[in-house]
């Protein structure tokens, strides 16, 4: 398994930074507030 950065695409949005609503139209994504990374919660390692 390859990986190339620590920064992982948002696996809602799939990196794209918005969510498609069925309604109709896009939101901004709830999972990476729009940044399309999967955020890392900071902690001790
Ligand atoms: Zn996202």
């Amino acid at each position: 398994m390859a990986q190339t950065a620590t920064t992982t695409a948002c696996s809602y949005c799939g990196g794209n930074g918005y969510v498609q609503l069925l309604l109709g139209g896009s939101e901004t994504c709830y999972g990476c507030q729009g940044t399309g990374s999967e955020q890392e919660e900071d902690g001790e390692h």
